[in-house]
């Protein structure tokens, strides 16, 4: 009877660390492969190709980091006032960034004088940096642009820009940060 009773103990026991065992395999394998997600951008500094991890951060964790304005438009589609930002009328040679993440987004090169009030560019610094999708919102057919690393809304792009492109990169001061170099 107590043999019996030890037997059935040390089944029972057996048992949930058999459970264990098998429940924590798989996640401690599985999260590393399933949030590291690797983009190709160009940098300015490095003046070519990387790979670079995606961003991803909360809410909380972005308003941490940015001013209220800046929050409102890159992480919440804002649009700032017309020539109220702070590089729509900028000259100075430099890098445009992402606010949020640092990524390079343009350069001084390519900004032009669009007469609209935002800080507005022919091309990015290179086609991976930047992302387009459709948005339809406030009833009109728009392409948005957002930062390929963090998702950040950066502005509009439109189809009136100056040659070689013909297109208008319309962006938003609060979404960028300015870098000057030599
Ligand atoms: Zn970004």
């Amino acid at each position: 009877m107590i043999n019996r009773r030890i037997f059935l103990i040390t089944c029972f026991f057996g048992l949930i660390a058999a459970c264990n065992r098998k429940g924590a395999i798989p996640v401690a394998t599985a999260t590393p492969a399933a949030v590291k997600s690797q983009i190709r951008l160009y940098s300015a500094e490095k003046k070519g190709y990387i790979m670079s991890d995606k961003v991803f951060k909360s809410e909380t964790e972005w308003r941490k980091l940015l001013t209220p304005e800046q929050y409102n438009v890159a992480r919440e589609q804002g649009t700032e006032q017309a020539f109220t930002g702070e590089t729509w009328n900028n000259h100075e040679h430099g890098i445009y960034q992402c606010v949020c993440c640092g990524n390079d987004l343009y350069r001084s090169e390519e900004k032009y004088e669009s007469g609209t009030g935002w800080p507005s560019f022919w091309q990015p610094i290179a086609p991976e940096n930047v992302t387009t999708r459709e948005d339809n919102s406030f009833f009109s057919r728009r392409t948005e642009v957002t930062c390929s690393r963090c998702a950040a809304h950066l502005g509009h792009v439109f189809n009136d820009g100056p040659k070689p492109t013909g297109l208008r990169y319309c962006m938003n001061s609060a979404a960028m940060k300015f870098v000057k170099t030599p």
